[in-house]
């Protein structure tokens, strides 16, 4: 046997014939940027997302950065945000010359843990990244209420969490921007970079639209500084097609999610379940004591796993002038020392994931 964590070369041929169609279209029609199928695609997900505006960028990373911009988030200001998550969230707001504050994570969800966010609250704070980790919504309601309280912003880092849902509605159009990316291994994957900002705002739709253009509506007339962050008119023929797979492929990742959760009975973290919200499992993380025997012994069985994320932002080289130290943060660090992923992706097979559960009982010594 051979697992992957992603295999996008046999996902691809589940709708590889409708997309290389789509592609050829573009390719025919001379309309390459911000045509057509840009705007399709902006109405289709808006409507999938239940919001009002949705703006195609050229990656996820952006479609952050513009969300600051756009808020006109910069230097003196600081942006609170979670340091276990992917390097990009904390690096966009140092970006635009604003301070990230860091404010520690659940142990069981990952996310932002919101009784420690008033706290970390000064004069300056301007807005809250709320990340919804491996597709686990955030504790919205609360954070909501805080930024109201100190009337602060709030954008929805929903990169790995497309589709996903808190109380009736799906993430990213809950605060006041949200933001995805289309990396071609997240949920909803380009075949490269892509991007879109969401908002029910319609000013700051507008402004969106200008920053991600040169700061322009009409060709050579320029009313702001912005810069070129599109999504390509290529992608967003792909992301049509790939849209029309996306609840199917997010049901199988919750029934794959919900046989390990049932099988690894012996784990004593696994990812939580609600209620009141959906975890669309862009990864299926637990935590283990022996994680490195743990890895070389699935390894050796021919079964990938991955670490998401081994060194907390707080922690980063990059980041050091913030002066954070060992310690500040332990719950990110005590879980970025444990955590390990398990494959889970839309083309897994039951054979593959019976025989990924057995390896993970005899490991544990545990009868299967
Ligand atoms: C992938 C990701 C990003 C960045 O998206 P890109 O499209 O790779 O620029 C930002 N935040 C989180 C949480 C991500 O997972």
């Amino acid at each position: 046997m051979n697992i992957p964590l992603i295999d996008l070369k046999k996902e691809y041929e589940m709708y590889g014939k409708n997309i290389e169609k789509a592609v050829i279209e573009v390719m025919q029609s001379g309309s390459y940027i911000l045509g057509n199928k840009v705007m399709q695609f902006e109405n289709e997900i808006a409507n999938y997302l239940g919001v009002q505006f949705a703006v195609g960028v050229a990656n996820g990373t952006d479609a952050l950065l513009l969300a600051l911009e756009a808020l006109d988030i910069g230097e003196g200001d600081e942006v609170i945000t979670s340091p276990f998550t992917f390097f990009a969230t904390a690096e966009v707001i140092a970006k635009v010359g604003a301070k990230p504050v860091f404010v520690d994570i659940e142990p069981n969800t990952y996310n932002i843990d919101v009784n420690k966010i008033e706290k970390a609250i000064t004069e300056n704070t301007k807005a809250i990244i709320v990340v919804h980790l491996f597709g686990m919504a955030a504790e919205m309601d609360e954070i909501m209420k805080i930024a109201s309280k100190y009337k602060l912003k709030v954008i929805e880092d929903a990169c790995q969490a497309i589709g996903t849902e808190y109380k009736g509605k799906r993430v990213g159009g809950i605060g006041d921007i949200g933001c995805f990316s289309f990396f071609p291994t997240k949920n909803l994957g380009a075949f490269g970079d892509g991007g879109l900002v969401v908002t029910n705002n319609p000013d700051i739709f507008e402004k969106i639209c200008f920053l991600r253009n040169h700061g322009s509506k009409e060709r050579y007339v320029h009313t702001s500084i912005g810069m070129n962050s599109r999504l390509d008119e290529i992608q967003a023929a792909i992301l049509i097609e790939k849209l029309k797979y996306l609840d199917m492929f997010i049901f199988k990742r919750m029934t794959v999610a919900n046989k390990y959760t049932q099988e690894l009975n012996h784990l004593k973290r696994k990812p939580p379940q609600y209620t009141d919200r959906s975890h669309t499992y862009h990864q299926y993380c637990i935590e283990v004591d022996e994680r490195d025997q743990l890895i070389n012994f699935l390894k050796q069985k021919g079964i990938a796993t991955g670490i998401y994320y081994p060194i907390p932002l707080h922690l980063q080289k990059a980041l050091q002038y913030l002066q954070y130290q060992q310690g500040d943060f332990p719950v990110s660090e005590k879980v970025a020392k444990h955590i390990l992923a398990l494959p889970i992706n839309p083309t897994i097979t039951v054979t593959e994931q019976e025989y990924i559960i057995k390896a993970m009982k005899e490991f544990a010594g545990v009868s299967s």
